[in-house]
């Protein structure tokens, strides 16, 4: 392929919205080279990255990191749903009774609630020698 024929590529590529990635594959070449070809030549990817990961109250979003309280209220709710099914067969489900049982079961046996508060006292305590005020 002919220095002329790899930009024809790439610009036909980009304009369909193909990431460097998809390009450098097709190319045998590096994202990177595909990256300087592009802006050599004033070549706008129009790729973008999937709504799903950039998008709050997505679960990918939460799970990149974001803490805003869009994707936190959305994380917490899935959360909730699962722990409602989780509790709805607890009494025939095996599970390991402790934290575990305590947060993610609703478990109220003995140990689950003593391993619970043992937990949340050295989380607290954790908290507290981090200088945080709750
Ligand atoms: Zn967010
Ligand atoms: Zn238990």
């Amino acid at each position: 392929m002919t220095r002329d024929e790899q930009l024809a590529f790439v610009r036909e590529m980009a304009g369909r919205a193909e990431p460097d990635t998809v390009i450098a594959r097709e190319l045998g070449v590096h994202p990177r080279t595909v990256l300087r070809i592009r802006q050599r030549n004033n070549i706008p990817s129009l790729w973008k990255p999937p709504a799903a990961n950039t998008e709050c109250g997505r679960p990918a979003k939460y799970r990149r990191g974001c803490r805003c309280p869009e994707c936190v209220a959305d994380h917490n709710a899935r959360h909730a749903k699962g722990r409602v099914k989780r509790v709805a067969r607890r009494d025939t489900a095996e599970f390991s009774h402790g934290v575990n049982g305590y947060s993610n079961w609703n478990c109220r046996c003995p140990k689950c609630k003593d391993e619970a508060a043992a937990a949340y006292a050295r989380q607290k305590a954790a908290r507290i020698a981090r200088g945080a005020t709750r």
